[in-house]
């Protein structure tokens, strides 16, 4: 079941967007005042021009035209160099915190609760990294900037107008009511429509990657017609959910375009009968018959923009989400644990929307302990893993390594203390070296071939550039056991206090799984290892072994201890050995 992640509320979308601003905040002024002065040198040109009709309908010199014509250049000159100057200093500002807004999510994202980052799903993160999060960036890098400069400019213009004839100037209100209708309509509706938009579009990511992932099972179980089905029903509610915001623009665009025309058309109507009446000259007419247009063209711009305004909100309610789950997310533990005993006591967990998977689980695994976890499938053995790895807190009871509640911890200071490896691996495109030294940086050429001596991974002192070989990608593909060794030879480097191995030698064949299994616990000797074993001779080879049944221990001693006792462990370690093959799962 996915939980989606949250969406941040306006309030909060507003303070981040602030908080982002004023990170840069005195480039964001210096953007501002280049833009105001800009404006107000475009806005000389229209004055100088009706000056120079006044003074020639008034008998002026041609010295006098000569004057007022190299101003008006010179206003023009600077209106270009400044509106340049101020262009350069926001584009730059506007990368920056594009920059900005990229690394704050990428590092909230690798801060994420695994447990949250699951339920959310693949598509859902996908989603808000690939569209939301550069949406969110064209807000602060083009949208934000230029709506901002078109109300400064359409401001500097009308007052420039009111300098000419405060009547005239009026007449920029008769843009008002269809402007102020249409965006009413629009505004009230946007909002929910673009989340809605990506909602769907996560939706569809999650449909799509979940039948490519499962593509072998659709295929085995004949599911794809029902695959089709499923993504079909996601690419309609998808498309139905951007009709809908098209049919939003498409109504909101028709207002502002008839918006635009009726300032000028007042500047001429009523200029006309002022200028009769020998209320206002000529030259005054005509600059502000200039200065409408000018005056309404940004503001018509910025109408627009209130769209792509609009989407670029929800976007980054969406990314600001992300840190939301993580501020919603209980305040981290401080407490350090000490040594590497894990105590689990009267544990209850169920997946969200699920029943009960663990029933009141005790258990108490001393220091340097090896452990083997065994039982049916479906038992809750991974479930307990996790756990005890602290990827899931428990719904009730208490999970302890070295007497610090593993859940709280956060992220970073947990992978020092236990690891869980699974059955799946991941390889980064990159070096073999570089793959391994994830698990400790730094670490030197000669540590990083002992892990992979120790988890017999021979075939990597074959590879002609050694550690320098690159992996991931398609060229060099390595196959599945060999990613397992990869993901063992970390624990190895990593070497935390607690190990857990979850199938973690399952792509082994079994001599070679038995075989790195003990090296393993030979590098391994003094820290507590947890292994749910699919196969015996791990439990076998074990300390002591748990059987888990329908989310309970139900056995907990040692390999001769629970022959003796001849119950649950007994009947699968005899129903393997006649069989030769795992137990019942
Ligand atoms: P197996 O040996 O087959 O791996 P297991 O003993 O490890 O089984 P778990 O994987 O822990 O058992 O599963 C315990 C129960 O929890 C099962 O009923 C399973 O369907 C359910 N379960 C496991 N993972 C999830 C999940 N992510 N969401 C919901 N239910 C889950």
């Amino acid at each position: 079941m996915t939980t989606e992640l949250p969406v941040a509320g306006t309030r909060q979308v507003r303070a981040a967007f602030v908080s982002l601003l004023g990170a840069e905040r005195r480039r964001v002024l210096l953007g501002v005042a280049l833009h105001v002065a800009a404006a107000g040198a475009g806005a000389a040109a229209p004055l100088l021009m009706g000056r120079m009709i006044d003074d020639l309908t008034a008998g002026a010199t041609i010295d006098d035209m000569d004057r007022l014509a190299l101003g008006l250049a010179a206003a023009i000159a600077a209106a270009l160099v400044l509106t340049w100057a101020a262009g350069y200093t926001v584009d730059r500002v506007g990368e920056l915190l594009s920059a900005r807004l990229r690394e704050d999510f990428i590092a909230r994202c690798l801060r994420l609760p695994p447990h949250l980052a699951e339920q959310a799903g693949s598509g859902d993160l996908m989603t808000r990294s690939t569209i939301d999060v550069p949406e969110a960036g064209n807000l602060v890098r083009d949208t934000a900037p230029w709506a901002a400069t078109a109300v400064l400019t359409s401001l500097v213009y009308i007052g420039a107008m009111a300098w000419a004839s405060p009547l005239l100037a009026l007449c920029v209100l008769l843009a008002a009511p269809p402007i102020a209708v249409g965006a009413r309509w629009y505004l009230g509706r946007a909002r929910a429509g673009y989340l809605a938009e990506r909602r769907a579009e996560s939706a569809m990511g999650d449909a799509v990657a979940a039948t490519a992932d499962g593509a072998r099972t659709a295929e085995l179980y004949g599911l794809a017609p029902n695959r089709r089905r499923v993504a079909h029903d996601a690419i309609s509610r998808h498309w139905g959910a951007t009709r809908y915001t098209l049919y939003l623009r498409s109504m909101y665009f028709l207002s502002l375009e008839s918006s635009y025309v009726l300032p000028t058309a007042g500047v001429l109507v009523f200029g006309a009968a002022l200028y009769f009446g020998d209320a206002i000259t000529i030259g005054a007419v005509a600059s502000c018959a200039v200065l409408s247009r000018q005056a309404v063209a940004p503001l018509n711009n910025l109408l627009m923009m209130v769209e792509r305004v609009q989407r670029g909100f929800a976007s980054l309610a969406r990314v600001e989400g992300v840190g939301q789950a993580l501020a919603d997310e209980p305040r981290a533990s401080e407490a350090e644990p000490s040594g590497g005993e894990v105590a689990l006591r009267g544990v209850r967990f169920a997946y969200p929307g699920g029943r009960d998977v663990l029933h009141g689980v005790d258990l108490t695994v001393p220091v340097g302990e090896r452990l083997a976890v065994v039982g049916p499938s479906g038992a809750g053995k991974s479930t307990l893993a996790r756990l005890i790895a602290g990827i899931d807190p428990p719904g009730s009871g208490a999970v302890e390594v070295g007497g610090a509640d593993i859940a709280a911890m956060p992220l970073d200071r947990r992978r020092r203390h236990v690891t869980l490896v699974t059955q799946e691996h991941h390889v980064f495109t990159a070096t073999l070296r570089e793959n391994l030294a994830l698990a400790r940086p730094g670490a030197s050429d000669a540590e990083l071939e002992a892990a992979l001596d120790a988890v017999g991974a021979a075939w990597a002192t074959a590879l002609p550039e050694g550690l320098d070989t690159e992996l991931g990608g398609t060229a060099d593909e390595l196959d599945a056991a060999s990613a397992q060794q990869i993901a063992l030879a970390r624990i190895v480097l990593a070497d935390p206090d607690v190990v857990i191995l979850d199938e973690a030698t399952a792509m082994l064949d079994p001599r070679a799984a038995r075989d790195t299994e003990r090296a393993l616990a030979a590098v391994l000797d003094g820290r507590t290892v947890i292994g749910i074993a699919h196969r015996l001779h791990t439990a076998h080879d074990a300390d002591r072994i748990a059987v888990v049944e329908d989310g309970r221990v139900t056995e907990l001693g040692s390999h001769d201890q629970l022959l003796d006792r001849g119950g649950a462990y007994a009947r699968l370690w005899h129903g393997w050995q006649g069989s030769g093959s795992p137990p019942a799962a």
